[in-house]
This record gives C-alpha cells, sequence and structure tokens, in this order.
C-alpha cells in the first residue's frame, strides 16, 4: 500500500479549495457570504480559504455592486494576471501557440511551420515557442503555471504518453518527461480533442453541465466524453473515435484502413471526395479544392454542392442521434474546422437528429455549434494545465490511483 499524500485533514481543506476556487471562477463577483451560501461551507471555513487564495494572488477582491444604502459588499473574483500558461496543439505541418492568463483569455499567439516531423524538431520548436511568447506576453518564468500538448492520436494523459498517433506514426513517446526536462515547468499531454473539450468544461458553454459530449469536424471527426463532469477516456485511452464508427462497410477506404467509416463520408477528405465525383459527372458547377470553395458554391446556389453538405449533415445527425440514445446528455457541442460548413450542413443534421432520438430522451439534449476561431485549439492545451489548478484532490487521486 502506498502512503495517502495527504492526511484526510488536509485532503478535506484541499477539496472545498477547490470549490470555493470553482464557485468564484463560475459566478465572477461574488461575496463571502454568497459562496458560503452557494457550497454549504461554513462562513469560517470560506474566510480562511479565501483569504489563503488572496494571498496566493489567486483572488482579487473589490468593494462595489449592488449596496442598498450601506457598507459596499466586498466582492471576490479570479485574479486574469494570477498566472499564465502556455498551450499548443502539434499538427503535422506546424504548432499554434496561445499564451492566456488564469480566466483562458489569450493573451499572445503564434504560429510556426515544422520544417520536418521529427521528435527532435517539433521539442525544438515547442521549447521556443513557450520562449516567445512569454517573452512577448512579458511573463515571467516563475508567472508560468505549466505548459499543456495537444495532439492527435492515443495519449496517456496520466504518464504524459503519446502511445500512438497514425498522424505521426509514432509509438509511445514520453513528450511529458522529454519537454519537462527541457522546460522546467509541469507539463501536460493530452489528446486534442480532449484538450478543446476540458476547455468547454472549464470555461466554456459547458461550465454548467456534467454530461456532455464535443464533436470535432475538420480532417477528421472526434469526440470528447465527459461524463458526470470527468472525461471518459476509455481502457486504453483511445475512447472517442467517432469518426471511425462504421456508416457503410460497403463505403469508401478510410485513413484507419477500414471501410465506410463515419469520417470518410462526413470530414473534409470526403466532401472533396464527393465534390470531385460529382464534378466529373457533370453535376457541380466548378471543380473544387479546398471545402471553402464547396461552401462557396452552396452559397452560390450551387443545388449539388448543396445536396454533398445535407447528405453528410443528415448522416452525421444520425450518428449523433445514436450517440444521445447511448450517454442522454445535456449538450452536444460541435467544433472544429468543419463548422464553417455552416447551415448548408448543419440545418439537416438538426433535422436527423429530431428525426432519429429516441420518443423520451427528444428535447433533452442541447445541440451547439460553436463558433470557430483558430486559437481554439491551443486555448484548449491552455485548459489542461488551467484545469489542473481548479480540481479537486480527490479528482486528481482517483486520477493518480488508475495508473498502475
Ligand atoms: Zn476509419
Amino acid at each position: 500500500m502506498s502512503p495517502a499524500p495527504l492526511g484526510n485533514r488536509d485532503l478535506m481543506r484541499a477539496h472545498n479549495r477547490s470549490i470555493i476556487l470553482n464557485a468564484i471562477k463560475s459566478h465572477g463577483d461574488i461575496s463571502r457570504a454568497e459562496i458560503a451560501r452557494l457550497t454549504g461551507l461554513s462562513p469560517a471555513t470560506v474566510s480562511a480559504i479565501t483569504a489563503e487564495l488572496i494571498a496566493e494572488n489567486l483572488v482579487l477582491e473589490h468593494a462595489e455592486g449592488d449596496s442598498s444604502g450601506g457598507r459596499p459588499p466586498i466582492l471576490l473574483r479570479l485574479n486574469p494576471g494570477g498566472g499564465f500558461v502556455v498551450g499548443i496543439k502539434v499538427t503535422e505541418w506546424h504548432l499554434i501557440g496561445a499564451l492566456t492568463d488564469l480566466t483562458a483569455t489569450v493573451i499572445a499567439k503564434q504560429s510556426s511551420d515544422l520544417p520536418a516531423l521529427s521528435l527532435d524538431d517539433v521539442l525544438e520548436g515547442v521549447v521556443n515557442m513557450v520562449s516567445h511568447l512569454t517573452r512577448v506576453g512579458g511573463v515571467r518564468k516563475k508567472q508560468l503555471l505549466g505548459v499543456g500538448l495537444g495532439l492527435a492520436g492515443v495519449v496517456d494523459g496520466n504518464r504524459g504518453v503519446l502511445k500512438y498517433s497514425p498522424t505521426f506514426g509514432w509509438r509511445d513517446i514520453p513528450l511529458r518527461d522529454l519537454l519537462q526536462a527541457r522546460l522546467r515547468v509541469p507539463v501536460y499531454v493530452d489528446n486534442d480533442v480532449n484538450t478543446l473539450t476540458l476547455s468547454e468544461k472549464w470555461f466554456g458553454t459547458a461550465r454548467t453541465v456534467e454530461n456532455f459530449l464535443v464533436v470535432t469536424l475538420g480532417r477528421g471527426v472526434g469526440m470528447g466524453i465527459v461524463v458526470q463532469g470527468q472525461i471518459y477516456r476509455g481502457h486504453g485511452g483511445g475512447a472517442g473515435e467517432f469518426g471511425h464508427i462504421v456508416v457503410d462497410p460497403q463505403g469508401p477506404v478510410c485513413a484507419c484502413g477500414g471501410r465506410g467509416c463515419l469520417e470518410t463520408l462526413v470530414a473534409d477528405p470526403g466532401l472533396l471526395r464527393q465534390a470531385q465525383e460529382a464534378w466529373q459527372r457533370g453535376e457541380l458547377s466548378a471543380p473544387v479544392t479546398k471545402i471553402e470553395d464547396l461552401v462557396a458554391l452552396a452559397e452560390a446556389g450551387d443545388e449539388s454542392a448543396r445536396h454533398i453538405f445535407a447528405r453528410a449533415g443528415d448522416v452525421l445527425g444520425v450518428q449523433i442521434a445514436n450517440l444521445i440514445n447511448v450517454f442522454d446528455p445535456a449538450m452536444v457541442i460541435i467544433g472544429g474546422e468543419g463548422t464553417r460548413n455552416g447551415e448548408w450542413m448543419f440545418a439537416p443534421m438538426r433535422q436527423a437528429i429530431a428525426r432519429h432520438v429516441m420518443p423520451g430522451l427528444r428535447n433533452g439534449t442541447e445541440i451547439r455549434i460553436d463558433p470557430w476561431g483558430d486559437d481554439a485549439w491551443a486555448r484548449g492545451a491552455a485548459s489542461l494545465v488551467l484545469g489542473e489548478l481548479f480540481k479537486s484532490p480527490i479528482q486528481r487521486e482517483a486520477i493518480a490511483g488508475s495508473v498502475g
């Protein structure tokens, strides 16, 4: 048996601290009395812990707000400048990075090309990007709480090991340790879709719900699953390969080697393939080489382009309805570059969802299309570090306990 890292009393205090920090993050300007009421903690506990958070610069005190004649109440809020993190998304061609404050607000961003896809190039690129972003953002080394890295593939987030990535052709790379040795700050590594899902949970539209799904569209189709406030990773860390559920066993060959996976029908390469076929059949009014062209054709009234998006939307909607039937989530958030396909795809998707969700589960799930920003992936990776700050030690221990 390994010794418990914290005694019961310390554990309880750290847990209460996380509850209070989260109450302040979620509610913004809030009084100590209101925190006590919301959390059910005693005023003495709230007062002791908030004093600690203020001393650590994580929380700010200010006197304003709704005063009914008497002394204005002292309100608390998160101190955005209490710490900074860098988040970096690694793709096969470049690194996209952002420096954010404690509230996940982007202070500086950078994107740089990768000369080649060797491990050394990636490590060096990450180190250079961290030093560039902190310099531009005017952040001192000791204000940097950590660096988060998101990339496609199966990642063991607990050990920070990239187990397998078809994009990079890498296996069992201890990215966290390799980078920590160079950067000398805590480094967290996770699958890119999970980092995006975490940022929705901590800072995005899913802050108030416990069960939700994030579906990403773009070059492929990804999924993040949050069950009772926790990311569900599966037995080996590979859960959420929504893009590879088989829709048509006789369908087009997929990058995974299978046939007729969902992403061959609804992700960018699949849509472009369908556009090419339509052009060869003489149905499309102009040839297209990128998705933006196809969207422009649909907008200009090209029936064939509209049909391609509508059919993809329908296929996607049926599969999302299947997910809703399995998970009964409060929310399904659609994100990723593919959201630029717009209502040509998402109107038919919503209709298919409405048609195929089983009675009794209908209307229970909110469908949100997230407006896409190019720094969303980097911000997601930054949330990987920020999330650690807000996590209860009980959640942390549960994760540590699951490592062999
Ligand atoms: Zn596949």
